[in-house]
């Protein structure tokens, strides 16, 4: 188990067609991140954000532009793979189709082993433990000859069988097993190696919904009992907030903020993770800040609670996105501080109900309201949407970033 660095990492790709061919294509930059010894970090972002090279870059998959990568003190960012002493679970799981299930848990353990001298931790010279070995082979399994080191290979796949319930599936090949099935066993493959650092990269995409909630806990469970440095991809932000301790949340080959569920949730540094983190996702209005704390709109205006003077005297008059997430906008009344909005859809789920609304604007903006409770509501009725000021969110207009950012520095949730 270790720490896992990464310094300043550039990546880019030569571009493959095109008129832009023979270019190089940034598709990481500037990427920093630590993730401490035996965390579970998730890295979450759009398609094609970079998730994937990252992982690459961590395992030895594929090479650096620039920037260092280390795991524990060491830096391994010209070692190859199999010298860095990691596992990495991939979408497609990557199963040997020939191998039955225990063949595949025991394969790395075997390609470990391989370098080792048989020898070594045997009384018999490898040559003729090779020969006792076939000659066995073929009388009842009672009596086979194993090596030393295939007595210690069943030891572990039975123990990594036992962990992950799969005990009764060793002998099945992996055409013959679940979606859900076969990712165990690539999980167990990872497992039995007992790595420094697992890498999962969309380890549960080829899941359905309901096993993948399950399979998602079972994840969580494992890696704390395990206590192995692990970095996760996922694309599908409420798996990044279940499952990691940290989030670093990636778009466009950049780490946009790194910090642990609450802290993106309450405190995100930029529009972008604002909008990310979340479900249905934060509102965003086009305001203005007048002195000395009063957030004007088009269609309203409040004074902003009196604690936030201190981060925002250098907004006077100030261009500002002004951010609310569904969960803290409630049904008000009519007021200069409310928005009058109309109902377009109305989501029932039960417990909760959205409604997505838009403003009476010239070209309408949507507004998506979360709300407890089973009022009953009509589609085309106009409504009047109260903040809870004490949750709004400020972001600088033009460089999306958060005006309340050194709060997020000083706060610990
Ligand atoms: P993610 O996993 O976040 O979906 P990837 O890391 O797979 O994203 O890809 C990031 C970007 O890098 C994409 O635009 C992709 O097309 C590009 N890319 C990935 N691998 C290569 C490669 N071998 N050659 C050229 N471009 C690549
Ligand atoms: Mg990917």
């Amino acid at each position: 188990m270790a720490k896992v660095t990464l310094k300043d990492i550039n990546k880019s790709f030569p571009e493959r067609g095109g008129k832009l061919k023979g270019n190089e294509v940034k598709v990481l930059e500037d990427i920093g991140l630590e993730v401490k010894d035996g965390e579970f970090m998730v890295l979450v972002g759009p398609s094609g954000c970079g998730k994937s090279t990252l992982l690459r870059l961590i395992a030895g998959l594929e090479t650096t532009t620039s920037g260092d990568i280390l795991i524990g003190e060491e830096n391994v960012t010209y070692l190859p793979p199999k010298k860095r002493d990691i596992a990495m679970v991939f979408q497609n799981y990557a199963l040997y189709p020939h191998l039955n299930v225990y063949d595949n848990i025991a394969f790395g353990l075997r390609r470990m082993t391989a370098g080792l001298k048989a020898s070594k931790s045997s009384v018999l010279p490898a040559g003729l433990e090779k020969m006792l070995m076939k000659v066995t082979e073929t009388l009842p399994k009672d009596f086979h000859y194993n090596s030393a080191t295939e007595t210690h290979i069943n030891q572990k796949v039975q123990k990594v069988a036992e962990l992950l319930q799969l005990e009764l599936l060793l002998n099945r090949l992996p055409k013959d097993l679940s979606g859900g099935q076969k990712q165990r066993v690539a999980l167990g493959r990872a497992i039995a190696r007992n790595p420094q650092v697992f890498l999962m990269d969309e380890p549960m995409s080829n899941l359905d919904a309901t096993l993948r909630a399950e399979t998602r806990s079972q994840i969580v469970q494992l890696q704390r009992q395990l206590g192995i440095t692990t970095i996760y991809v996922t694309h599908d932000q409420v798996e990044a907030m279940t499952m990691g301790e940290r989030i670093a949340v990636m778009n466009k080959g950049k780490i946009q903020q790194a910090a642990s569920p609450l802290e993106l949730y309450h405190h995100p540094a930029n529009c972008f993770v604002a909008g990310f983190i979340g479900t249905p996702p934060m509102n965003f209005f086009p305001v203005q800040i007048d002195y000395p704390l009063q957030i004007v709109h088009r269609q309203f205006n409040f004074v902003i609670p009196d604690h936030w003077k201190h981060y925002l005297k250098e907004n006077k008059k100030k261009a500002a996105t002004l951010g609310i997430r569904p969960e803290h906008i409630s049904i008000g009344n009519y007021s200069r501080e409310n928005l009058q909005v109309k109902i377009n859809l109305i989501e029932n789920l039960g417990n909760e109900i959205y409604l997505f609304t838009e403003t009476l604007e010239e070209s309408p903006k949507q507004v998506i309201v979360r709300i407890q409770g089973e009022k009953i509501f009509k589609i085309g009725e106009k409504i009047w949407l109260s903040f809870n000021q004490e949750k709004i969110h400020l972001f600088d207009r033009e460089t999306e970033q958060s005006l309340l950012s050194k709060v997020t520095h000083f706060s610990s949730v």
